[in-house]
This record gives C-alpha cells, structure tokens and sequence, in this order.
C-alpha cells in the first residue's frame, strides 16, 4: 500500500510529488511585497515585515532554486517538537545547511539531501533544493526540502546556471 504524500508545512513549497510533478519543479515558495519588494520565506502572508515600508500586498513567488552555502552543521540529536518525527525510531544523524539565496538576499536553512556528510560540505558550495522526505508513519510520506550538492563548487558550469536560475526570478 502507498502512503499519502504530505507536505509537513502546506504552502511552503510546490512539485514535492503530491500532484505528480518531477522533481525539476520543486520550488520553495515565498512571498513578495508590492510596494519594497521584499521576500519572506517562511512566508509572510498578513504584513511586510519591512519596518521601512509603507505596506504592500504580499503575493506568493517561486524561490531562486540554487544557492551558496553560507553556513552549515550537524544534527545528531532529535529536534523538540513541532518537528515531526518517530519517537520509536532511532534518530537518523544529518546534515543541516543555511543557504544564501542571491536574488533574494536571505538564507534559507535545509537539511541536506540523504547521503551528504559533513565532510562533503564547504561555505560557498552550490545547492539546489529538491523534493525530501522528513518522515513516514503508516500512512504518509511527510514531505520537505532538502540541500544537494549541485556538482564542482564554483565551475563556469555552476556558475553559468546559478545566474541563470536568479535570472529567472527577478
Ligand atoms: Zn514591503
């Protein structure tokens, strides 16, 4: 029997699976003021939390699907609630990562995709968010984003796409 793919939060990302979509259209989903051009992620739907702006409409944008990493550690303990997870089950160590996002001047924490190890990790690496897994009970797949390495940190190759991928956005 399949379980039912969740997102853990709703609305905060799209193309995790829960409709069929690939993987290439996973995007972290923000919002953006009208009036400063702000964006909130996690996001903000009531007030532009800028306090130098008059207020805006908030509307939703897709985030820049690649960044650097600013800033990076380990987990080896499990996370108090809300973070959903097994209490039977032994905690999974990972790994957690702060991602610069270029065009949209914030970092984005995440943990990173199964398989990376601290060791692999470095400041100012590539990533890329792409659909993840958080937990399974009997009956859901709970979804969330992970951080996975893009390939050679600061290729032109890399290089190329990441101005590419922010071009996009704004
Ligand atoms: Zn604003």
């Amino acid at each position: 029997m399949s379980r039912k793919r969740t997102p853990v939060v709703a609305g905060w990302f799209t193309g995790d699976g829960t409709d069929g979509e690939g993987e290439a259209d996973f995007r972290l989903l923000g919002t953006r003021c009208s009036a400063c051009a702000s964006v909130f992620f996690p996001r903000e739907d009531v007030f532009c939390r800028n306090p130098g702006c008059p207020g805006g409409e908030l509307t939703e944008v897709p985030l820049s699907r690649r960044g650097r990493i600013w800033s990076y550690t380990d987990s080896r303990y499990r996370p108090p609630a809300p973070y959903v997870s097994d209490p039977e089950l032994e905690w999974q160590p990972c790994t957690l990562i702060a991602v610069e996002l270029e065009a949209e001047r914030m970092v984005v924490l995440g943990q990173g995709a199964p398989g990376v190890a601290l060791a692999d990790l470095a400041v100012g690496m590539e990533v890329e968010a792409v659909p993840g897994v958080l937990n399974e009970d009997t009956e859901t797949t709970w979804t969330t984003w992970h951080w996975r390495l893009t390939g050679t940190p600061g290729s032109a190759e890399a290089e190329a796409d990441a101005k590419g991928a922010a071009g996009v956005v704004a």
